[in-house]
This record gives C-alpha cells, sequence and structure tokens, in this order.
C-alpha cells in the first residue's frame, strides 16, 4: 500500500517525499511524524534526539558552553547516529533512555543555540535527507534551514499548559518524577530560547501549513498532514 502511494506520488509530482514537521515542545510533532512516516513506508527522523545526544556528551565532559573554543573540538571527536529503529547512539553507546533526562532537558536549547553545534548537526540532517528516498523530518528548523525544498511543511503547534500536560504524562509514564509546574517552567524557557536565538530560530516559514493540535487526537492530525499532501493511507 505505502509503495503504491510512494509511486503514485513520483509519478504524479515527479519529487522526493520529502516532509518538514516543526513546533514546539509538546505539540505532538514526534508521535504524529513517526505516524506519518510509518504510514507512508518512509524513513523518520527525530532530529531533537540528535541535539539531546550532542548535549548529553558536553554534559558529561562538563563542557563550559560559553567558553569560546571548548566546544568545537569535542564535537570533532563526537559521533552521532540515529538507528532504523529510532535508537539513539552516542560515540557507539545506546544512549536512548539517557537523553530524555531531566539534565539533559535543562541545557539541551543552550547547546542547540551554538552555531558549531547546529553546523554540525545540521549537515547530518541534510545528508540523511539527500540517501533516504522519501523522509518525514521533525524538528525545530527544518522547514526554514535542513530541507527548506521540501515540498510539504508543517508547523504543530498546542496551548502552552496542553503541550506541558503532554509532556508531564510522558515524562511521567516512564517514571521521571518531575511535577507539573516544573514541566511548564521548562517548557516556557526552552521555547523562548529555541525562538529566540539567532541562528535558525524556531518560526513560521512561508509556505508551511500551522495545525493547532490543542483539541486534535493524534489521528486527526496525521490525517489532516495526509489530506495536506494529498494522499490517503488506512
Ligand atoms: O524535540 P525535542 O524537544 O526533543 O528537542 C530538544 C531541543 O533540541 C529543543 O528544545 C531545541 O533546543 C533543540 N532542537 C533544535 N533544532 C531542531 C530540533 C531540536 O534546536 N531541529
Amino acid at each position: 500500500m505505502a509503495e503504491d502511494l510512494e509511486k503514485e506520488y513520483d509519478m504524479s509530482i515527479n519529487s522526493q517525499l520529502k516532509i518538514a514537521i516543526d513546533g514546539p515542545a509538546g505539540s505532538g510533532k514526534s508521535t504524529v511524524a513517526r505516524e506519518v512516516a510509518r504510514r507512508l513506508n518512509v524513513v523518520y527522523l527525530d532530529t531533537g534526539a540528535m541535539y539531546r545526544a550532542i548535549t548529553l556528551k558536553l554534559v558529561r565532559e562538563s563542557c563550559d558552553l560559553s567558553a569560546p573554543g571548548a566546544v568545537e573540538p569535542l564535537l570533532e571527536r563526537t559521533v552521532v547516529q540515529i538507528l532504523a529503529d529510532e535508537r539513539i547512539m552516542l560515540d557507539g553507546e545506546d544512549v536512548t533512555g539517557e537523553i530524555r533526562t531531566p539534565a539533559v532537558n535543562a541545557v539541551v536549547s543552550r547547546v542547540a543555540e551554538l552555531p558549531a553545534v547546529r553546523r554540525k548537526m545540521v549537515r547530518q540532517q541534510q545528508e540523511i535527507a539527500a540517501v533516504s528516498k522519501g523522509i518525514v523530518m521533525e524538528g525545530r528548523d527544518i522547514a526554514s534551514t535542513v530541507m527548506p525544498d521540501a515540498p510539504f511543511k508543517f508547523y504543530l503547534d498546542a496551548a502552552l499548559p496542553v503541550r506541558a500536560r503532554r509532556r508531564f504524562l510522558e515524562q511521567r509514564d516512564q517514571g521521571l518524577s518531575h511535577s507539573y509546574e516544573n514541566t511548564i517552567d521548562e517548557i516556557n524557557k526552552r521555547d523562548r530560547i529555541d525562538s529566540e536565538r539567532a541562528d535558525s530560530p524556531l518560526r513560521v516559514t512561508p509556505g508551511t501549513a500551522i495545525i493547532d493540535t490543542t483539541s486534535l487526537t493524534i489521528e486527526e492530525v496525521v490525517e489532516r498532514i495526509l489530506q495536506g499532501i494529498n494522499l490517503q493511507t488506512d
């Protein structure tokens, strides 16, 4: 089914099936992007996980983020890989669980502000897109910077209390102890840094469809995206 859809797509539009999904924390991007990719049988890439892995490395090495010249040598000897089953590897070690901990949440946006970090991540993400027949990539700067040529661009958003509640429940399910108040503060802070930074901030680019997920189910958001790219699936 998915193969047929891809063929149909290729024949009608004659281009790669590239879908960019951006939005703030808790907007539902990851769950939705993963499901869209599954239905279309294309690669799913969570770029936030890559920034989280780099952050973990800098935290482990107690790197001073404000010291000029401290970050780049570390980056040169850091290898981040995302496997097909979504496991994330840092220098060959599986860090899938550790990248979601409060220690990483607290500084990831500070790390993601650094141009050297962004250059490395964007290059790697563009290489993955180039070798993929089709891809759903989600993050903050996918439409603006990583895949500006993507024919399909979506921006997911939701009211802050709703986003914080989703994140809080996710963290609780993973056994991470965090209060709702902490979660709302953390998301608020990350949103501000992500949208105010100088290098490729979170924003809506022209040609992007905005979907407010506040009162939509995951399935409804997935359907809107599939309708947006003019494909129907089971
Ligand atoms: O999506 P997630 O919440 O895991 O992303 C963690 C952080 O990584 C974001 O708050 C942001 O600072 C950074 N990020 C980014 N650009 C991306 C994806 C994530 O700056 N494309």
